[in-house]
């Protein structure tokens, strides 16, 4: 088990999907996940990056998405490994060349290997308009609602801030697909981490994507996902009982991010203790934008009983 240093310099180093009971789900999952179950049109693959953790599950998913010309979706890793499985799986597919690498946020696991990517295939690179120059690399950017082409078809770009606040989801409307980059995970909760992470966008970005017909959602870490409104459905009702228990703390005199914290997450390692904390520093600067909760130094009060 990692001990708290080592967790913080993960996180540090990553900052994005967690698990936060993970030992025990992390296991029991990782053995499903590895199930052949991965059914996904035929102009879609998938290569996990080998850099499997606490916070990015089996690894990072990395998808190749086209027949002709292909776009890839997150470069994790530069490493040489790396790069031959991108290309290899793109080769598998029958994609003629990369023509272009789009990347569902910067934090690291998702970005790292974009440039090494590009130097191996001359594909270009897109970011989110907001994070031009991130890369130093970048070729082109985007937007909400923009439409990428790949050989077949199209992605719509749906910036969805909240776990970053350049974050971008990719919508396929075609075979009604959903690249869903690390706002939903194929398990487990997205890390909300301010300032930059965002509750109040996080939950507004997953409203918003009730509003699209998704068949299947293909996430940043984790398997895929069959029942993506069951599943975004799933996320609004935790993200809500999570408030709702920020409330009932405060109500009951806790008054601190930490002593919050303890009082909501009874079984989380000491390790993991820290992520909890963004969590819930996440839904007190929500309360505070919604102007029920009040900030005093360390201390956070309820303004109304709401
Ligand atoms: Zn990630």
């Amino acid at each position: 088990m990692l001990d708290r240093r080592e967790a913080l310099a993960i996180l540090g180093k990553y900052s994005l999907a967690f698990v936060f009971d993970s030992a025990k789900l992390f296991r029991g999952n990782a053995r499903a996940a590895e199930r052949p179950f991965m059914i996904t049109p035929a102009h879609i693959g998938k290569f996990t990056a080998d850099n499997p953790g606490m916070m990015t599950l089996q690894g990072t998913n990395q998808y190749v998405v086209g027949r002709d010309s292909a776009v890839v979706i997150d470069v994790a890793l530069s490493s040489d490994g790396n790069m031959d499985g991108i290309i290899e799986q793109a080769e598998a597919m029958g994609a003629k060349k990369i023509d272009k690498i789009l990347l569902t946020h910067i934090h690291i696991d998702h970005c790292g290997g974009a440039l090494a990517l590009k130097k191996r295939t001359g594909a270009k690179i897109g970011i989110h308009r907001s994070r031009a120059g991130h890369l130093g690399g970048e070729d082109f950017q985007y937007g909400d609602n923009d439409r990428i082409a790949f050989g077949e078809g199209e992605l719509e770009v749906l910036h969805t801030p909240g776990h970053e606040s350049g974050h971008c989801c990719f919508y396929e409307s075609g075979d009604k697909v959903l690249f869903s980059g690390d706002n939903i995970l194929g398990y487990g909760t997205a890390v909300i981490h301010p300032p930059d992470g965002n509750m109040t966008d996080y939950l507004r970005s997953l409203e918003r994507l009730l509003e699209f017909s998704i068949s299947l959602i293909l996430p940043g870490h984790g398997p895929l996902v069959g029942k993506p409104e069951a599943k975004i459905k799933e996320y609004l009702r935790h993200r809500i009982m999570r408030e709702k228990q920020v409330i009932d703390a405060l109500r009951t005199g806790r008054n601190t991010i930490g002593d919050i914290t303890q009082m909501i997450y009874v079984d989380v390692s000491a390790p993991l203790q820290r992520v909890a904390e963004f969590s819930v520093q996440a839904h007190l600067e929500k309360l505070m934008r919604e102007g029920r909760v009040k900030r005093e130094g360390s201390r956070y009060l309820l303004l109304s009983d709401n």
